[in-house]
């Protein structure tokens, strides 16, 4: 039983489903984890950091604190309002990177992509240890009578001095949770993030005793993802990988003329490995216009 339970909390963190709805050969990508997982320098901020200045040096045009809020075709081209007002500029080709769900919704069109998708409740903060962490992923399986979820332990490099200082490394925990779990109002709200907040930081300190001091402990949920990140019901993992949901139904990354959608609600698996490789795809195939 705890066996399974172990290879249930693998798949969910690569492919975001438990083992019996994964398809064999995404299963065996997740019994690899953490193999092949690296800590970027900068964490995800410093990543997205060097991608920004490649694209800016490639002459790309980075426009931040820009909400795209409509999205309509004309006869050859494609007019984007921002920010409730219409550009005045049109484009031949658009691409867009938010989720399907999102994008639907700006085309006034019904999304025939699935809903049941993970978001995270997520716990922040620096901590200091007697010695530094050197294993920086762990996946921690409370004893079921606690009632503590499953959740993941992600560190922050040891050296790398741009996420903390020497001595101290900054650390995210997260738990997979759905929108509907955290759809309270107020005090309500306030309450309950506050209380798992507490209980799976206390199992955490137990669980690594090594640790003697912390700092910022603060925590997100599906509201909190929504809020920074646009994506509905704060849905941050991309859509999880079922038999009943077989590849040849997921939506082609060329919407129509002058439209294509990249992401990780468009090509198969969460997180960076579907984004970058559906990036790739779309991509070759621009190139040998293929569309
Ligand atoms: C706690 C946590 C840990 C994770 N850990 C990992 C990990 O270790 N490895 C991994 O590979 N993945 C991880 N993931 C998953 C990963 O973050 C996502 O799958 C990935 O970010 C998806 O990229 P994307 O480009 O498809 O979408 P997004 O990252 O959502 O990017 C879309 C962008 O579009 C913007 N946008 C949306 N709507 C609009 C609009 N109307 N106008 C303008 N801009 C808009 C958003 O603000 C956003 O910046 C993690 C997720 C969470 C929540």
């Amino acid at each position: 039983m705890e066996f399974k339970r172990f290879i249930d909390a693998l798949c969910m963190i690569s492919a975001q489903n438990k083992s019996s709805q994964v398809p064999v050969l995404i299963g065996a990508l997740a019994m690899t984890y953490p193999a092949e997982t690296y800590a970027p320098r900068g964490g995800m901020k410093g990543l997205f950091s060097s991608w920004l200045d490649h694209f800016v040096a490639l002459g790309g045009n980075w426009k931040p604190q820009q909400r795209v809020t409509a999205l309509n075709q004309s006869i050859n081209d494609w007019e984007i309002g921002i920010n409730n007002e219409l550009n005045r500029e049109s484009y031949e080709h658009v691409v867009s990177n938010m989720t399907g769900w999102s994008l639907s919704q700006l085309l006034g069109e019904r999304s025939t992509l699935p809903t049941q998708a993970w978001s995270a409740f997520t716990i922040y903060a620096g901590v200091k240890c007697t010695q530094p962490i050197q294993e920086l992923y762990h996946l921690v399986l409370p004893e079921k009578s606690l009632g503590v979820p499953d959740y993941f332990c992600s560190f922050s490099h040891p050296e790398d001095s741009t996420r903390a200082p020497a001595g101290w490394q900054t650390l995210t925990l997260s738990i997979h949770t759905t929108e509907g779990e955290w759809d309270l109002e107020g005090e309500a709200y306030d309450q309950k993030k506050e209380y798992f907040k507490n209980l799976i930081w206390r199992h955490f300190r137990e669980t690594f005793p090594q640790i003697t001091e912390q700092k910022f402990l603060t925590a997100g949920t599906p509201r909190t993802f929504y809020h920074y990140t646009l994506r509905p019901g704060g849905r941050v993992g991309g859509l999880p990988h079922r038999w009943s949901y077989p590849l040849w139904l997921w939506p082609s990354q060329f919407k129509r003329v002058g439209l294509s959608q990249l992401g990780d609600t468009v090509f198969p698996g969460q997180g960076l490995v579907a984004t970058i490789t559906g990036a790739m795809q779309w991509w070759r195939r621009v190139k040998a216009k293929r569309f």
